[in-house]
């Protein structure tokens, strides 16, 4: 017996048409947001080369050693030199900064009015991960990247427009910004020598993975959620307390223009972030009662550093991203109600040969009138066209029969009330106008 294909990969899944108007509500409002700031859309490629993410997210990040999927065509055999040497490089893209940091270089937007601001929307990811509840193997993100500023209001100006998505999609009664400053190129030797050395004297206690941090991402100590290495942490030396006097200032500002905009925030000493190309501001959004971060809504922070690791010239950026999956989830644990997506308004019912042939003519100029109008196939009789209109909510049925077809005439039924007139078919217009007030 052949297979039968009822299932898709774990960690993957279908958006449903039922579940599709929490998407398009979350995307309506990101998009809105971002085009009144005066953003603009950037869309990148699935697949992109493994050296570009092990030189943006650091060879020592989960992401590079764990979560990445390699691509691969099946056939081998008709690649030319150039597939061939793409071939072993090619992987799914487990995030989006650093290819819009790429593609900010290759197309040369350092020429364009800085600072650039680019916002993606609805990009799926791939990362490996174990299978559980929450968790996805491709899930969907979308993330605002600005380049060229280093200026504190562009931190904050990111963060407000998060929080104007928060309030729009009516999250934001309980969601708390986490905030830090891991300092710059010139301060954070220091910052690392200074935890080094506190960790070292504490380093029995650690957990394994600690102790491997310790020796290659020391900051990521400070971030573990293991709750010994956390008890640990609490005596650590801050961060602020070792960075140099511009990122001090850098993040005074930051904070200062957020205590104006009465934005929510936590100055969070432990917050890291995992990537290895964040410099100063990072930050996170989460729900209050989520106090040990276990499952953050948004991620971001500066990425000073990271258009001239890329062999750009050095410029300044900052940005954030939050995955769909994760809100998506709270819209509905917290019955957030969203629109509706709208179905068909006005059904035409047709019935014989030539109201067949006169159907989809009249639906296509209904369609560019605006009215969203459709016509059910391979239905025969009157009554179960009827009931169809009556299933997809339609408020009219537009009946031609035989008769209407050969007179030129339309019924115009409305279907709550179930009275109908006959009427020429030149008016309908008109009469859809009347009745849905348009
Ligand atoms: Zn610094
Ligand atoms: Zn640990």
């Amino acid at each position: 017996m052949s297979e039968t294909f009822d299932r898709i990969p774990r960690g993957t899944h279908d958006i449903l048409p039922e579940d599709e108007k929490y998407w398009s509500f979350v995307d309506d409002i990101l998009k809105k947001h971002c085009l009144a700031m005066g953003l603009n859309q950037i869309t990148t490629p699935v697949i992109d080369f493994k050296s570009l993410f092990i030189r943006s997210v650091g060879t020592q990040s989960d992401i590079v050693k764990k979560e990445i999927y390699s691509v691969q065509r099946l056939d081998t055999k008709t690649e030319d030199t150039k597939d061939k040497e793409e071939r072993d490089e090619l992987v799914l893209r487990p995030e989006v900064t650093a290819q819009v940091a790429r593609a900010y270089i290759q197309h040369g937007m350092q020429t364009w009015p800085q600072p650039v601001r680019l916002f993606y929307l609805r990009q799926p990811n791939f990362r490996y991960e174990r299978p559980q509840a929450g968790r996805y193997r491709q899930h969907f993100q979308f993330g605002v990247e600005s380049f060229g500023s280093d200026d504190p209001l562009t931190d904050a100006q990111l963060i407000l427009l998060l929080w104007q998505v928060f309030q729009d999609i009516k999250l934001s009664d309980n969601i708390i910004f986490d905030i830090n400053t891991i300092g710059c190129k010139k301060c954070r030797p220091d910052v690392k020598k200074q935890i080094v050395k506190y960790y070292k004297a504490h380093e029995e206690q650690l957990c394994d993975d600690c102790r491997e941090r310790l020796k290659k991402n020391p900051l990521r100590v400070l971030d573990c959620k293991n709750p010994k290495c956390q008890e640990i942490t609490l005596e650590a030396p801050q961060i602020i307390d070792s960075i140099c006097p511009e990122c001090q200032t850098h993040f005074r500002q930051i904070l200062e223009i957020l205590d104006e905009l009465e934005i929510p925030y936590n100055l969070n000493p432990q917050l890291v972030r995992g990537l290895d190309y964040y410099t100063r501001t990072v930050f996170e959004a989460r729900e209050e009662t989520d106090e040990k971060r276990q499952s953050s809504l948004v991620g971001g922070g500066r990425y000073d550093d990271l258009v001239e690791e890329l062999g750009g010239t050095p410029t300044p950026a900052v940005g954030f991203s939050f995955g769909y999956e994760r809100i998506i989830e709270k819209l509905k644990e917290k019955e957030i109600e969203v629109p509706e997506l709208l179905g068909p308004e006005v059904l035409l019912v047709q019935l014989g040969d030539k109201a067949k042939i006169k159907s989809l003519p009249l639906v296509a100029k209904l369609n560019r009138l605006g009215f969203r109008t459709t016509v059910i196939p391979g239905k025969e009789s009157l009554r179960s066209q009827l009931r169809m209109a009556d299933r997809l909510g339609c408020e009219i049925a537009l009946i031609i029969g035989q008769r209407e077809a050969f007179d030129n005439t339309i019924i115009f039924r409305k279907m709550k009330e179930g009275v109908q007139e006959t009427i020429d078919i030149e008016r309908i217009e008109k009469f859809l106008i009347k009745y849905f007030k348009r």
